[in-house]
């Protein structure tokens, strides 16, 4: 699976999936131009994209969505919860409601949901699953990790993961107390710490890529980030390649393949009881 993060952080964020000839963005938080742009760093083609899977309606994720899926009609598949909280014309625009916690297929891939905790309507963090098995998690924008998104996104071969603020940095910052304590909440942002207590428990065998994104840019640094994150996968044992993704430019392009080749099919259902 390919996967490019066009963009993350406060000010916006677009992660773009490609497999067998499918390409969806999960989140929109920029224009039809900018998201063009954006794409063509990284050698892909707008018009290819297949539909909008949409995280939450906070304006840094879904800005875009409207106006992307009316230019080039497609889909912007969303929660009840975060279409009903959104700006989104519904009149012109194409859209389609998942129930959180759900699978549903956009093409060739599979898009697997989980509730996450944050001050959003009905938010979730998903796991794209490709037809050979590759799995792919990206969850951000999550106060807290719970353990069903820490279950939920174990066992992926690549991994997406917010790593917010340093608690320090933001405690001393200039944020006004009513907006620090909204981040530090269980309906804000993970901290570093609390990222990688769970980055630590997510680590599985076959773990190849992990991705640090939605870093804010005034109570967060890189290199605390990255040196955090390498300590955390020293402690694991871990084989992997760590990225940290970059709010004003794409990150690149991550060729996700499964290690252990492709995962056997899941059986068809019924087959068992047909033993009865
Ligand atoms: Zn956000
Ligand atoms: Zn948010």
């Amino acid at each position: 699976m390919i996967v490019a993060p066009l963009g993350s952080g406060s000010a916006g964020n677009a992660y773009y999936f490609e497999s067998d000839g499918t390409s969806i963005l999960v989140d929109a938080g920029f224009g039809p131009r900018e998201t063009k742009r954006r794409l063509v760093q990284v050698g892909r083609d707008i018009e290819k994209l297949r539909a909008i899977v949409v995280t939450h309606e906070h304006y840094d994720h879904i800005r875009g969505a409207g106006s992307i899926a009316r230019k080039y009609g497609i889909p912007i598949y969303l929660t009840q919860g975060t279409l009903d909280a959104s700006d989104i014309d519904r009149a012109e625009t194409p859209y389609v409601v998942f129930p959180n916690d759900s699978t549903f297929a956009i093409g060739e891939l599979n898009v697997h949901a989980r509730r996450t905790l944050h001050d959003a309507a009905d938010p979730a963090c998903f796991v794209i699953e490709s037809r050979d098995g590759t799995r792919v998690g990206l969850a951000s924008d999550l106060g807290y990790a719970d353990e069903p998104v820490v279950q939920h996104l174990r066992q992926c071969d690549g991994l997406f993961f917010e790593s917010n603020h340093d608690l320090d940095m933001l405690r001393m910052g200039t944020y006004p107390w009513s907006l620090k304590r909204r981040i530090m909440s269980r309906f804000g942002h993970l901290s570093n710490d609390d990222s990688m207590l769970a980055v630590q428990r997510m680590i599985g065998a076959d773990l190849k890529t992990l991705c640090m994104i939605h870093l804010s840019q005034k109570n967060n640094h890189e290199s605390i980030v990255r040196d955090m994150a390498l300590r955390t996968i020293a402690r694991t044992g871990a084989q992997l390649e760590l990225s940290i993704a970059q709010q004003f430019q794409a990150t690149g392009l991550f060729d996700i393949k499964r290690r252990g080749g492709p995962r056997a099919p899941v059986p068809p259902r019924g087959v068992q009881m047909a033993l009865f």
